[in-house]
């Protein structure tokens, strides 16, 4: 039986993002198209985004928003950034044309109120019954994960962070 799921990767631990992207590896394979939206911009510029540009017919890859909610000066701003996105992000989920989309860093809009979360689990569930999902961020809450068909929590075993090392190119970015 083919079925589209709603996929969650949360928890502390490092290999959200990264775990997403090896599903978008993965999906290109078959000849699926991959949408990706960033909806928290990083500091760098990630390798992720040069792959995709390689790869643009294959992945249609979209960074949105301004940086980390924690280092913002300006949370409307953010918050219309991050109410735009996820209006592109429907769109492209609507229309069918990609098989698997990645909602990510999403969870922390739904933690600092900048979207609501009942309206994108409503709007998921009514997704084209050919499009998969998979939403990453910390702090999935229990009403998305009961939304979901597939939860993975990532746990922080040991992190280089820890130890006072930096954020390593081409592995944290
Ligand atoms: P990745 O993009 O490497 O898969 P992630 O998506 O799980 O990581 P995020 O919560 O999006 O992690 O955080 C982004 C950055 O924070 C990454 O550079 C990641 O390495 C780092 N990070 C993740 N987990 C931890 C942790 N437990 N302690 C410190 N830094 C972390
Ligand atoms: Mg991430």
């Amino acid at each position: 039986m083919k079925k589209s799921l709603l996929m969650i990767h949360t928890g502390n631990g490092k290999g959200k993002t990264t775990a997403a992207l090896g599903l978008a590896f993965r999906a290109v394979g078959h000849g699926f198209k991959v949408s990706v939206i960033q909806f928290i911009k990083g500091g760098r510029r990630s390798g992720e985004i040069e792959t995709a540009a390689r790869l643009s017919d294959l992945i249609d890859f979209n960074v949105t928003g301004r940086g980390f909610t924690w280092q913002s000066d300006d949370l409307e701003k953010d918050a219309a950034l991050a109410r735009k996105a996820w209006e592109t992000a429907k769109e492209k989920i609507r229309s069918g044309r990609y098989r698997l989309v990645i909602l990510d860093e999403m969870t922390y809009l739904f933690k600092y109120g900048m979207l609501d979360e009942d309206e994108v689990i409503e709007f998921l569930a009514d997704r084209p019954e050919s499009v998969h999902i998979v939403i990453t961020g910390r702090s999935a809450s229990e009403k998305l994960c009961a939304a979901a068909d597939l939860v993975t929590e990532m746990n922080a075993v040991k992190h280089p962070f820890a130890s006072g090392i930096s954020a390593q190119k081409g592995i944290e970015y």
